[in-house]
């Protein structure tokens, strides 16, 4: 599927997504590549905002992403339930160079899937592979979690920009796709109950910002 990045502030359709994981992965920097392709050195990064925003085109229709950051609530348990509610897309992140973030990532998932809409589409990212010298998650054991939990997966560096673009890409076509079908049968059906998809998917809104 081909779709780029735009200007336009108009959209079709808004897809929040979150971006859970340990502390000090690299969800910050991943989401600010990804807004705005910068990377910041700091460890205790504070970009100052809770989200992020880009707008894309997929088959004429325009989608405005909205990313939320955990803004520093990473311990799981305390990040509310409101932050996954309106979700319909989440990257879940480890550090490929820490095992701990990827030993936990069973726990992130589950809550993940406990507190949001059946529908959710997730990709599991193993971050900052820049430092394989200090690899301590192999591909391998990564991409073993991601098929038994039916997650996309992909390894990327939010220094070195790989694979940024590309899992956000990969997350919202796989929304879209599935949001092309659930659209169909309500058409064909006249009837089918798709209130969850259509409360996190606002149609034919326009941007305030
Ligand atoms: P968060 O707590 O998950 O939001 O993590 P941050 O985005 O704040 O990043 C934590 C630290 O890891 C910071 O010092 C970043 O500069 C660093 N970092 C993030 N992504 C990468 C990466 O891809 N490669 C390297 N080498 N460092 C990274
Ligand atoms: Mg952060």
């Amino acid at each position: 599927m081909s779709f780029s990045y735009i200007e336009n502030k108009e959209f079709d359709y808004l897809f929040r997504y979150i971006i859970v994981g340990d502390i000090n992965v690299g969800k910050s920097c991943i989401m600010l590549q990804f807004s705005s392709n910068q990377f910041r050195e700091e460890h205790e990064l504070t970009i100052g905002v809770e989200f992020a925003i880009k707008f894309l085109e997929i088959k004429n229709k325009n989608i405005k992403i909205q990313v939320w950051d955990t803004a520093g609530e990473e311990a799981f348990q305390s990040i509310t339930k409101s932050y996954y509610r309106n979700a319909i897309g989440a990257l879940l992140v480890y550090d490929i160079t820490k095992k701990s973030s990827f030993e936990h990532l069973q726990k992130w998932l589950d809550s993940v899937k406990e507190n949001s809409s059946k529908n959710i589409k997730i990709i599991l990212i193993g971050n900052k592979i820049d430092l394989e010298d200090k690899r301590e998650v192999t591909f391998q054991e990564g991409e073993e979690f991601a098929k038994k939990n039916d997650l996309f997966f992909l390894e990327t560096s939010a220094k070195n920009f790989i694979n940024i673009n590309e899992s956000f890409n990969k997350l919202t076509e796989e929304i879209y796709q599935n949001i092309e079908v659930l659209e169909d049968e309500e058409k064909s059906k006249n009837s089918i109950k798709i209130d969850d998809i259509h409360s996190i998917v606002n149609q034919n809104k326009s941007c305030r910002c």
